[in-house]
């Protein structure tokens, strides 16, 4: 699994932190950066992406197609 954030979409609410804290955290500029993808489960990191107010999380498959959004 593969995850990115669209910084240029993100506003910084934080939803994704709070879902999975491991993997996402707000930088200086309060946008969501990408921590360590392999330290929660897949389930955990499609809640947090489906928490995105602005779809700004972006989860595509090992191959690089896109699962969300
Ligand atoms: S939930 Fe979305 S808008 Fe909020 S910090 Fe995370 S990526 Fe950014």
């Amino acid at each position: 699994m593969k995850v990115k954030v669209d910084r240029d979409i993100c506003i910084g609410v934080g939803n994704c932190v709070a879902f999975a804290p491991t993997v996402f955290k707000l930088d200086d500029e309060n946008k969501a950066v990408v921590l360590d993808v392999a330290s929660a489960d897949e389930k955990t990191i499609m809640e947090a992406a489906e928490s995105c107010p602005v779809s700004a999380i972006i989860i595509e498959d090992d191959n690089g197609n896109q699962l969300y959004p």
